[in-house]
């Protein structure tokens, strides 16, 4: 998701150029007000200026009934949109909701129906905290707030239903910001629809408690088979890197083998044996370079996010770590010759000595993405050993 003002057209359709280079497939931007609303053509038309097209989603709360009915353009203009059942109006929330559903159905657009426990409807959460409390033997409150939200979420997708949005069209999404919460709301979804989920840890917070959060709970439902989209909520550091909840969304289905967008890079985590920096600036430049290159190679060479590199401290687990990617190099450890084998395909192709082991190593690499991925490969012979 973006955090550009959305009125500030330039800026946001740059971010979600970003966004989208980085590998988000989907990209969500605020519309909270009449400048947002009326930005967005102008974002939609600088995207196919820049040759991006990725959806982009509205997210809507309080004003949207409002928004896409004034701005039919913008209604049209975007792929999807996200409503919080929570936060479309009090007394008249369910016309208000109607009105957006009913706009997303004209635009052949779908929804995404987002719960999110900060913003629960209150006089559902009320009624049904009442109705728990008059019972004989009264449930927890968490088990109840939990029941809540998932009223909220089945309800909307039932009144969205009736005012004409194809069962296919709707997708819901019950977001908390604890793990072991966000794994009970979706699996009891789950068990009671049969809707798309949108999974994610909202509020997910800064830096590694936010990356570890978000894939601990994800993790966990996506391997139960839970979920059709994600989102990782990272707060960024002050003028912190955007595209850092992409890189962690898409490691997360990497790790799980449920997609691949960058070839993986094994690397050891060094030890008493690599007292030098070097092995450690070595796999950064490796992991770096593969995703300086990604852009281009995804087109280019179909197939290379398959690609497996390894990248070993030294020579006690770097040869057979090694012989299971496609290409592995183990350095020279503490007291170790100075020299480099690399492998191929499981096979040794050449020792590498000096101080140009990397940019030796970065042209056998792209020469072997070159012969492999692109539609001339030719099998790669051992040159010597
Ligand atoms: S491969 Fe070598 S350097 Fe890496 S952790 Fe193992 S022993 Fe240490």
């Amino acid at each position: 998701m973006t955090n550009t003002d959305t009125a500030d057209a330039e800026s946001t359709a740059l971010q979600v150029a970003a966004l989208a280079e980085a590998g988000s497939q989907l990209v969500r931007i605020t519309v909270n007000n009449e400048h947002a609303a009326a930005a967005v053509p102008e974002i939609a038309l600088r995207l196919r200026d820049l040759g991006v097209s990725v959806p982009l989603i509205g997210d809507f709360h309080y004003n949207g009934h409002l928004l896409l009915a004034n701005y039919p353009v913008c209604a049209r203009e975007l792929s999807k949109y996200r409503i919080n059942p929570g936060n479309v109006g009090s007394k008249r929330r369910d016309e208000n909701f109607r009105i957006i559903a009913r706009i997303a159905a004209d635009n052949g657009k779908p929804v995404r129906i987002g719960v999110n426990w900060g913003s629960l409807d209150q006089d559902l959460l009320t009624q049904m905290m009442d109705a728990n409390a008059a019972e004989p033997d009264p449930l927890p409150a968490k088990h109840v707030y939990v029941e809540a939200m998932l009223e909220s979420a089945l309800r909307s997708a039932e009144l969205a239903q009736s005012s004409g949005m194809p069962r296919d069209g709707i997708i819901l999404s019950a977001k908390v910001s604890g793990v072991p919460d966000l794994v009970e709301v979706y699996r009891r979804l789950a068990a009671r629809c049969d809707y798309p989920l949108h999974l994610g840890l909202t509020e997910a917070g800064m830096g590694s408690k936010g990356v570890i959060s978000s894939t601990a709970a994800l993790s966990i439902l996506l391997v139960e088979g839970i979920g059709d989209t994600i989102r990782v909520s990272l707060t960024p550091k002050p003028k912190g890197d955007r595209m850092e909840e992409v890189r962690v969304a898409q490691q997360i289905l990497q790790s799980l083998e449920l997609q691949q967008f960058n070839p993986q890079v094994t690397a050891c985590p060094g030890c008493g044996r690599t007292t030098s920096t070097f092995f450690q600036h070595m796999a950064e430049d490796i992991q770096t370079y593969l995703r300086e290159q990604m852009p281009s190679w995804r087109s280019r060479y179909p197939g290379v996010t398959d690609l497996k590199v390894a990248v070993m401290g030294c020579v006690v687990n770097g040869p057979g770590e090694s012989k299971h990617a496609n290409i592995g190099i183990s350095l020279p450890g503490t007291f170790e010759d100075p020299k480099a084998p690399v492998y191929v395909d499981g096979k040794l192709l050449v020792t590498l000595k000096g101080d140009s082991i990397v940019p030796e190593f970065l042209q056998i690499l792209d020469d072997y993405v070159e012969r492999r991925y692109s539609t001339l490969a030719v099998p790669i012979e051992p040159v010597h050993a």
